[in-house]
């Protein structure tokens, strides 16, 4: 099926408002299950700009779920659901499974594309996480080099010491480490500098009004600084407008994530984009 992979607007049933309802959530989490089975979930994938040189830098996989009689959905209208429920376990793994799969597929092409992909806090309470992560990308032949994790800001300050030990040896290993949604959650700051991390992404919602809000302004340039501090790249998310992308850049914001250069798009789609874009431009 040709649907858009994206971004905005697109109707489902699971909106998040019937989401809150009991019977609802009992619904969800039902289909949730034979979605796993069924295979209904799919992948889309979101370039990443560099600020600084033009180049795409980066990829991060999102979740969509194709949901047999609704269409597509988008992760909002079922993450919680499967986070509450545990569900996000099973989904995960599909997840780690289909990103390992796909990129052991472009790296026999030659294909050498780094993806992001988002990792739940819950599934790090399962001890082997790890050991499953490392294994299905083995099995597949996946350079680590091709792989990011995406951990939350809450997550992140809340890992265990054994957690911290795990992401650091990924990250020794090869696999770019980020912060996701930073400025939403508590930040330890003595925790930022001792962390295993090389990129922090901004949420959306501190960059959202910076054409309007000097105050905005000020508090982005700040967290930037910060940021750039603990020697972190900074990639802010969300970015809809060419104007935005101009302040981000006048405060050294080095990479940006929106539709206002590439929304998610299905696997094709985002295989011809990057052809598109020109494989000399391409550096990450
Ligand atoms: P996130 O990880 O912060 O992902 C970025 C979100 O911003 C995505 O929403 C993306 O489509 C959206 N986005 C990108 N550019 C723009 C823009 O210019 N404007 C606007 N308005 N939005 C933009 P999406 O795909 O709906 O995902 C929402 C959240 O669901 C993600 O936020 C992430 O927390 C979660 N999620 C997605 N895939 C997975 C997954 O495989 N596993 C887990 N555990 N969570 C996932
Ligand atoms: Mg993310
Ligand atoms: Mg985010
Ligand atoms: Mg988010």
């Amino acid at each position: 099926y040709r649907a858009k992979a994206l971004g905005g607007g697109q109707h489902c049933l699971f909106n998040d408002e019937l989401a809150a309802d009991h019977q609802r959530k009992i619904d969800i989490e039902k289909a949730l299950t034979e979605a796993v089975q069924r295979g209904e979930f799919v992948l889309a994938y979101q370039p990443q700009l560099s600020l600084v040189t033009g180049e795409l830098v980066g990829t991060e996989a999102l979740l969509r779920w194709n949901h047999p009689r609704d269409g597509l959905c988008l992760p909002g209208s079922f993450i919680p659901v499967a986070e509450s429920t545990g569900l996000i376990s099973e989904i995960g793994d599909w997840v780690i499974g289909e990103i390992s799969a796909t990129l052991g597929n472009w790296h026999r092409d030659g294909f050498d594309r780094r993806v992001a992909f988002n990792v739940s806090p819950r599934q790090l309470d399962r001890v082997d996480f790890f050991s499953r992560l490392r294994h299905a990308l083995a099995d597949n032949g996946v350079p680590l080099s091709m792989v990011e994790l995406e951990f939350t800001e809450t997550a992140a300050m809340r890992a265990s010491e054994a957690v911290v030990v795990e992401i650091a040896a990924l990250r020794a290993d090869g696999v770019r480490i980020s912060i996701d949604d930073f400025g939403t959650g508590y930040s330890n700051l003595s925790r930022l500098r001792t962390l295993p991390l090389d990129r922090v992404k901004l949420d959306p919602s501190l960059i959202a009004d910076i054409e309007q809000s000097e105050r905005a302004r000020v508090i982005v340039q700040a967290v930037i600084q910060l940021i750039k501090g603990v020697d972190c790249e900074i990639v802010a998310e969300a970015v809809e407008t060419s104007a935005q992308a101009d302040i981000l850049r006048a405060m050294g914001c080095h990479t940006i994530q929106g539709f206002v250069f590439a929304e998610p798009m299905f696997e094709d789609e985002y295989l011809g984009w990057t052809r598109d874009a020109g494989s000399s431009r391409i550096v990450a």
